[in-house]
């Protein structure tokens, strides 16, 4: 038999991710406030109520995925009462690394489970149902929500206790933020040294600069055909997104007294890139802003 599943936010990333669930046999109730979300959840398999409070009591395991972690503790406050004893809350949206234990804290108080399980692979990943998801919480909750997480993803890690799957998650985007902002950098460093991208692109892949900013979303046109470069930097991962990463990330550095001087460094430069119009573009798009301000 399995479980009832509510879930909560059937945005980009949790309207597919839904879907996955329905379509592998899981009676799924969920909710979001926009019309459009409903509708595709509809068609999906997925029965549609009107409120989370109301998509939450018949649940054995409660799933959110929204934009900020303030919305999640706003909602577990809305729905931890409705639900009933011992069900598992799995957080999948990306959010600060306190915000998600606290959000597990307050679950537990009120005689439930929770893991945070925040993803990547994106809306193509989710769609396709092979996100990656990182994970925290205790053994015997991994272990509950491992076989829906199987289902929405391929690949599922257990990194520890609370909010270690949100810490696993920072910590590997700030090194790609950095490595990103290296690659162009050198890119760019070479074109006014007279050095071809392709030529750089071969001995720096053959080299101890090899990394997968480099070699799997390479920022330059032409060396690597399928990246984002290739065609007007079309995401692939929206520097919006890495922009966001990026500020939770400087929050647990800051908190935690860290001396990332170069994760901080690449989350003002994203925020920039962001707000200065880039945020819809791939995060593999600053290479033009260091190009443009380089000859500047
Ligand atoms: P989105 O804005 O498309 O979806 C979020 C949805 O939550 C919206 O539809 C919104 O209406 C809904 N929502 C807001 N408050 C709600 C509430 N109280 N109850 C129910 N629903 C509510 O965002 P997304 O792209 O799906 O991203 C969701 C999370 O996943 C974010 O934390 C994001 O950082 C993370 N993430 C996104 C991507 C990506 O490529 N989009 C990749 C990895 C992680």
């Amino acid at each position: 038999e399995l479980p009832n599943v509510a879930f909560l936010g059937l945005g980009h990333m949790g309207g597919p991710m839904a879907a996955n669930l329905a379509k592998a046999g899981y009676a799924v109730t969920g909710y979001d406030p926009v019309p459009a979300a409903q509708e595709e959840a509809t068609k999906n398999g997925i029965t549609v109520v009107g409120s989370a409070v109301e998509a939450v009591p018949a649940a054995d395991v409660v799933i959110t995925m929204l934009p900020n972690g303030k919305l999640v503790l706003d909602l577990y406050d809305e729905i931890l009462g409705a639900a009933k004893p011992n069900t598992l809350f799995v957080d999948s949206s990306t959010i600060d690394v306190a915000d998600a234990r606290d959000a597990a804290g307050r679950a537990q108080a009120a005689g439930h489970r929770a893991v945070d399980a925040p993803v990547s692979g994106g809306v193509a990943g989710a769609a396709a149902g092979t996100l990656a998801f990182m994970v925290g919480g205790s053994e015997e909750d991994f272990a509950a929500a491992q076989p829906l997480l199987d289902v929405m993803g391929r690949k599922v890690v257990h990194c520890g206790g609370s909010g270690n799957g949100q810490a696993a998650k920072i910590c590997n985007n700030m090194i790609l933020g950095v490595s990103m902002i290296a690659i162009s950098e050198a890119f760019v460093l070479g074109e006014k040294l007279g050095l071809d991208n392709q030529a750089l692109f071969d001995v720096a892949s053959n080299a101890s600069g090899q990394c997968w900013a480099l070699t799997s979303n390479c920022p330059v046109p032409g060396p690597v055909p399928t990246t984002p470069a290739n065609n007007d930097y079309q995401p692939g991962f929206a520097a919006a997104l890495m922009d966001k990463d990026l500020g939770l990330a400087s929050n647990a550095v800051r908190s935690n007294g860290v001396e990332a001087e170069l994760g901080l460094r690449a989350a003002e430069l994203y925020h920039r890139f962001n707000t200065g119009g880039g945020g819809g573009l791939d995060f593999s798009a600053i290479i033009n802003d260091i190009r443009d301000r380089s000859n500047a």
